[in-house]
């Protein structure tokens, strides 16, 4: 064992410093300061190389986390990132965004035995940017191109690392996507405070420059049918992730000024990356001198409170019907929120939408949690007389995601759904009931995480590349 490990008794936990809440209310840069080289080589000492190392283990990816903690302990940054690479296609990003603290960080030992964990997710971020800072990631050069081509629809982070695996392996690739820029929710949906967009832009440009053929503004089900595409490739990933929003039907749901959570954060994003947005631009989904009420508690309903914190609302309610420690959202997220001026209204479920034409208030009701559900999670119960009003000049709607309705929307009734109207694929190979067709993502699992669509992705790849070798096998023979 290198002497450089093991440090954790003497070393306290320490992760990047946040920026001043003041500061970082009044921008959308990430809240996250980097790590000194010092401060990643001494946190990463912490580490107790855990014969059995939970971290991994509990990492969607199976990121070898203690071998490159030990690398990086040591100073050999540039084999700690090619470490972090080989099981993963933006650690940059996971670094920034996953939720250690339900995973990795969440199951290492050190902190189980009270010294607190290592700061997996910091140092992740560190090796990542210092390879980029050095020039050590660079375009996937193909020495001998396959003439065999792989249509992906999609570039979310499933879509994106599939196109990567499939590249270096020498497949011809093109994505579509549907919106002008690629990256899917990295781009649009998830704000820049948690992920600045020069780093989902910087791999896009990186998987550009390895031959990688992006076709945007084009939507499949409108610019072509499933069918045509299939005709095109030798296979395809439909990676087209879940956007139709939960709706909760309410008296007045059809006032003005009620929005769903995706048509904010795209607008807010949209803004941050310099462009036009009339409805944002005529002050309809900006919350600027608003009182802002977003009615949900994953994920999603934190990203749409911060962000209406720093459009400089006037005040900022989160109406959730469960308790904290009930909530969905990453408790880091929901810290975060707190700090930095978001008021939650905790077992409080809407009734109403009160006013003429735009909502004035919402008729809300108190709720006391009942018995577990089939779930196990207890059960929201309104409570009697609990009916009181929370003045509102606008709504955010963050209740969750389901799928569009693909077969439908592609053309192709006879693509096989779930009851949940997922994409039903073949639990070993990933294939779809359509011979050729492989999915990967939040298409496949319902509204998820970009850790597990990044594995989806790359599990895809594999089961492609067999597919293509097999279809070239049986080509040959025919021949
Ligand atoms: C607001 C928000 C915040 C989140 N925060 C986090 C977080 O902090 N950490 C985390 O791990 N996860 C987070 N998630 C979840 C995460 O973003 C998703 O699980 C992940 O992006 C799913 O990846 P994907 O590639 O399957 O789909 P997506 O990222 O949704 O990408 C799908 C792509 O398909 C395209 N598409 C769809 N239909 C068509 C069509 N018909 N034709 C052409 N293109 C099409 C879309 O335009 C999109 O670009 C968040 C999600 C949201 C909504
Ligand atoms: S669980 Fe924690 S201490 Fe153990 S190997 Fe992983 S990071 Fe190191």
């Amino acid at each position: 064992m290198s002497k450089k490990m093991l440090k954790f008794t003497d070393i306290g936990q320490q992760n990047p410093p946040k920026r001043e809440i003041d500061l970082r209310k009044e921008d959308f840069k990430e809240i996250y300061d980097e790590f000194i080289n010092e401060k990643a080589t001494q946190q990463s000492s912490r580490c107790s190389q855990c014969g059995v190392p939970f971290c991994q283990v509990h990492c969607p990816l199976s990121n070898n986390i203690p071998d490159w903690l030990k690398l990086t302990a040591e100073g050999r940054l540039k084999e700690a990132y090619e470490l972090s690479q080989s099981t993963n296609n933006m650690p940059e990003v996971c670094g920034r965004i996953c939720p250690q603290d339900r995973l990795c960080e969440g199951n290492c030992v050190i902190e189980q035995s009270g010294h607190g964990t290592v700061t997996i997710g910091s140092v992740e971020k560190y090796i990542t940017e210092n390879a980029w800072a050095n020039g050590w990631i660079k375009p996937i050069k193909v020495k001998n191109e396959i003439n065999q081509s792989v249509g992906i629809i999609g570039s979310g982070p499933a879509g994106l690392a599939c196109a990567e695996q499939l590249r270096t392996s020498g497949y011809k690739v093109t994505i579509y996507d549907r919106y002008d820029r690629p990256g899917g929710l990295l781009i649009y949906g998830i704000p820049n405070f948690k992920l600045e967009k020069f780093v989902v832009e910087r791999r896009t440009k990186l998987l550009k420059e390895s031959g990688i053929k992006f076709v945007q503004n084009f939507e499949v089900g409108k610019d072509s049918t499933l069918e045509e595409l299939r005709e095109k490739h030798d296979a395809i990933l439909i990676a087209t992730g879940v956007y139709k929003a939960r709706e909760i039907d309410l008296p007045g749901n059809d006032l003005e000024n009620i929005f769903p959570a995706m048509e904010f954060l795209t607008a807010s994003n949209k803004k941050g990356l310099g462009d036009k947005v009339e409805l944002f631009d005529n002050g309809k989904l900006n919350a600027e001198g608003k009182n802002i009420v977003v009615i949900g508690g994953g994920d999603t309903a934190m990203d749409c409170v911060r962000t209406a914190i720093r459009q400089n609302a006037k005040s900022v309610k989160c109406l959730y019907r469960r308790d904290k420690e009930n909530m969905p959202g990453s408790a880091r997220e929901v810290a975060n929120a707190e700090e930095e001026g978001v008021e939650f209204v905790w077992l409080t479920a809407p009734k109403e939408f009160i006013g003429k034409n735009k909502i004035e208030s919402l008729k809300v009701n108190k709720i006391k949690l009942g018995e577990p559900d089939e779930t196990g999670r207890r059960k929201p119960e309104i409570q009697k007389d609990s009916e009181f009003e929370i003045k509102s000049d606008m709504v955010i709607k963050a209740l969750g995601f389901d799928p569009e309705d693909l077969p439908t929307l592609f053309g192709s009734k006879e693509l096989q759904v779930s009851r949940w109207g997922t994409i039903k694929t073949d639990f070993d190979t990933m294939e779809t009931n359509l011979p050729g067709v492989f999915a990967a993502g939040d298409i496949i699992r319902g509204a998820s995480l970009v850790v597990w669509a990044i594995k989806d992705g790359r599990d895809a790849a594999i089961n492609i590349k067999k597919f293509l070798k097999q279809k070239t096998i049986n080509q040959e023979k025919v021949a």
